[in-house]
């Protein structure tokens, strides 16, 4: 069987939905074939509102956002010739419950997203004769209630989705959510933004895909970004670990932890475009091409510079580094450069909500300054030309080069 993950830029619209179902046809899935869809557009930022409305008491905002959304998807149905009522109900009430923590609210608000996109996706493939089931994923993918950051239960989720994927009939496609889980008490929850590639890269593995192919709006993986660089070019072949440097790097084209439950079972993942679906794409895969040859510039954006000094002056880095740590590890946050010197250490972390809570502990700890509205440039395959022109023009807070790599922290 294969795996298909569509983004939520390729089904923004009716058009979009009609392409999927061109791209499924292409499929020719007599094996199965598994449809992973994240929510309509941009309907995850907006969902995202509509619980920070609530949360800060502003109902009417908050309805007025859930009534642009339920429209937006109303408009979509009958574009594709669905009848909104009959052939789906949407949610009327928002499951917003005010006696619950933000963050629990938050993974059952926002999951409404991928419920709604993969219903009106089912039904409309269902009604153009394609044998189609739709799966609610918050009863299959098991994870625990770290809410918007769920942990996936592997065992009992493979377990789940084997059993229910015997049981489909065939030929057979099945449309379910990405990014949403659910726990053993009947939860949802979330997996991290852009989470759907890792679900994609799940049900790949635990129904022992032939391979995953990820849709989207590029030609497949760039060596950079095409709003920001001039000349790119696609890289067709990667290996494994390229892949999991580039989307650690800050890469947007993956999601980072979609590469190990695929390399675990030898699964190949193609990215392709979704409006070309015949053309190669990229592939990743054991047998890949690396290492690549092409400079690779990589944009980690909304970065936060954090400067730990020790109060006494008897900075003893081995210590410190395990307290730092623990401290980072406990606050969630993602740390992507690490500098030290004899007095200070330095993280450039994501700047995340989670960061300033982090910053208060530390503070109890050590003498704490940080920079923020930072970005961190990674270039692969660097030389000292390109590192020059990379440099100029630009604020540069920190460097670390080695003879191929180059990463610098700057300003926005
Ligand atoms: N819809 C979710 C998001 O926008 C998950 C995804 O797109 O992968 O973050
Ligand atoms: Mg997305």
């Amino acid at each position: 069987m294969k795996v298909y993950k569509f983004g939520g830029a390729s089904v923004k619209d009716a058009a979009g939905v009609r392409n999927l179902e061109k791209i499924v046809r292409l499929a020719d899935a007599q094996d199965g074939l598994m449809v992973v869809v994240s929510a309509m557009g941009k309907t995850t930022n907006a969902l995202e509102r509509v619980v920070e409305f609530l949360d800060a008491g502003k109902e009417e905002q908050a309805l007025n956002q859930w009534v642009d959304i339920i429209d937006y998807h109303v408009a979509i149905m009958k574009e594709l010739g669905l009848k909104p009522g009959s052939d789906i109900r949407l949610q009327g009430e928002i499951p917003f419950d005010p006696t619950l923590p933000f963050d629990e609210n938050y993974d059952q608000v926002v999951s409404m997203g991928e419920l709604m996109s993969t219903q009106i996706i089912a039904v409309y493939l269902l009604k153009q004769g394609l044998s189609v089931e739709w799966w609610n994923m918050p009863k299959l993918l098991r994870t625990d209630d770290t809410w918007r950051e769920a942990k996936v239960d592997n065992d009992t989720s493979a377990a789940t989705i084997r059993a229910g994927w015997e049981r489909t009939n065939r030929p057979q496609i099945v449309v379910a959510q990405g990014f949403i889980g659910g726990t053993a008490d009947g939860k949802r929850t979330t997996l991290g933004r852009e989470g759907s590639d890792y679900t994609a890269a799940l049900l790949g593995n635990y129904l022992d895909a032939e391979s995953v192919t990820i849709w989207k709006d590029v030609p497949g993986i760039l060596n950079a970004d095409p709003r920001i660089e001039p000349d790119t070019v696609l890289i067709p072949s990667l290996r494994y670990q390229d892949a999991v440097e580039l989307s650690y790097s800050g890469a947007q084209i993956i999601h980072p932890k979609t590469i190990r439950p695929l390399e675990n079972k030898q699964i190949p993942l193609f990215v392709k475009p979704f409006g070309n679906p015949t053309a190669e794409g990229s592939k990743i895969a054991a047998d890949g091409i690396g290492p690549i040859d092409v400079p690779v510039y990589i944009w980690r954006k909304n970065q936060i510079l954090i400067t730990m000094r020790a109060k006494d002056f008897a900075f003893v880095l081995e210590e410190s580094l395990s307290e730092i740590f623990e401290i980072i590890h406990r606050h969630r946050l993602k740390v992507a450069l690490i500098q030290s010197s004899a007095v200070t250490i330095s993280v450039c972390v994501d700047n995340t909500r989670f960061v300033p809570e982090a910053i208060d502990e530390l503070k109890k700890h050590f003498n704490v300054t940080y920079n923020d509205h930072l970005s961190l440039l990674t270039i692969r395959g660097t030389t000292p030309e390109i590192l020059e022109r990379a440099k100029a023009g630009r604020t540069i807070m920190l460097s670390q080069t080695t003879r191929r790599t180059a990463r610098l922290v700057v300003k926005e």
